[in-house]
């Protein structure tokens, strides 16, 4: 079985993948949210974005701000190719792309039911 800090140090050998992926791509990359501290992921909540419990409060989704000659590109659509690479990775590799309410710059890995 996985632990938690094993789960951790996969996620971010696969981001890696994932930032060479999008640069193969044509796209570049600024980080976004990495870790977020449970203080800030409640105040997230109460302000209508993001919600309390977080995977990235256990270091386990990044958001990566997409851009493509030069564009930043805010549509979570845009961020599909990416998505679809992410779950090539692992079972457990989900895309904010799929959630209910789309949040394309959202890259995670299952843990505890949540994506
Ligand atoms: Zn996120």
């Amino acid at each position: 079985m996985e632990t938690l800090g094993e789960k951790q140090r996969r996620f971010v050998r696969l981001a890696g993948k994932l930032i060479e992926f999008a640069y193969a791509n044509g796209f570049e990359l600024t980080f976004g949210d990495a870790y977020r501290s449970p203080e800030q992921a409640k105040a997230n909540a109460a302000s209508g974005v993001g919600i309390a419990n977080s995977l990235h409060c256990e270091r386990l989704a990044i958001d990566l701000n997409l851009f493509k000659l030069g564009q930043y590109l805010s549509d979570s659509a845009a961020y599909k190719p990416l998505g679809d690479y992410w779950k090539t990775l692992g079972d457990d590799c989900a895309w904010g792309g799929d959630f209910k309410r789309p949040d394309g710059n959202h890259f995670s890995i299952r843990h505890g039911g949540r994506a």
